[in-house]
């Protein structure tokens, strides 16, 4: 399984089910490993800045969270075998684990969306081993307790969800003191788990338009949802400069 150099970020080469199976093989094995779910706007914000490109490409593992990530691939006829959206890597991964046999912990959202995504998920797989969590909203000293949480749980999984790029530098600084084997930057999964946020209809996803209904959805992200037709002129203009491994 290789790696796709687009605009100098290396995703993996893979789907779903081969995306599974490389967690299921990080939590046997000892040390600590980030997956990242780059979408084309974090792709154009690592562009931009060489530091955070060096922390995305410090992962373990980097699945193209946006269709306009696999889009970009086929203009540089590298083709990724499928969009590996983080919000169905984090349920997939939920469900492999939820016979509690490892441990989870979730981190992020605001102040009580972990307690609904939990009861939910309890709700749905009543063995699954919840660790620990805390919402993502912290000053300094907050931050250390919930480290010294983290640590003293020792979670095999540890979900963050803070936005990118928060989450992507929050798990890059700390990844190695925590004692968790698999971590997870995963935007928005708790609000989607807790359902005070809705994924997009099948429809949308189904047709790589997930980016227009959230764009119906927060209007406001205007600003940010450039950066998709900014990356493939980039990747049209620019992707032929990353060299490929082979
Ligand atoms: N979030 C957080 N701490 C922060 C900022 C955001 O826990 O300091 C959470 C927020 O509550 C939401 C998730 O991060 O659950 C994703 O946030 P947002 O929608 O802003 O980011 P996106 O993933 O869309 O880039």
């Amino acid at each position: 399984m290789g790696k796709i150099n687009i605009l100098g970020v290396h995703v993996d080469a893979i789907d779903m089910n081969e995306a599974v199976a490389k967690v299921k093989g990080f939590l046997e094995n000892d040390g600590a490993n980030a997956v990242f779910t780059p979408n084309s706007e974090i792709m154009m914000a690592a562009y931009r800045d060489e530091k955070f490109k060096d922390i995305l490409n410090s992962a373990e593992m980097i699945i193209a969270d946006g269709v306009g990530v696999v889009y970009a691939s086929r203009i540089l006829k590298r083709p990724l075998p499928e969009r590996v959206a983080g919000f169905d890597l984090a349920c997939r991964t939920l469900e492999e684990v939820s016979d509690g046999s490892k441990s989870v912990y979730f981190f992020g959202g605001k102040p009580g969306v972990c307690e609904l995504a939990i009861e939910n998920l309890k709700k749905k797989y009543p063995d699954l081993y919840v660790s620990g969590f805390s919402d993502g909203y912290f000053d300094d000293e907050k931050e250390k307790k919930i480290i010294e949480d983290i640590k003293e749980k020792k979670p095999d999984i540890l979900f963050v969800c803070l936005g990118a790029p928060k989450q992507e530098l929050w798990i890059s600084k700390h990844k190695d003191e925590l004692g968790a084997k698999v971590l997870l930057g995963v935007g928005g999964t708790l609000d989607v788990l807790a359902g005070t946020a809705k994924r997009a209809p099948v429809f949308f996803q189904k047709t790589g338009l997930e980016w227009l209904y959230r764009l119906l959805k927060q209007p406001k992200r205007i600003g940010r949802m450039l950066d998709l037709p900014k990356f493939g002129f980039t990747v049209l203009l620019k992707g032929k400069k990353f060299p490929q491994e082979d």
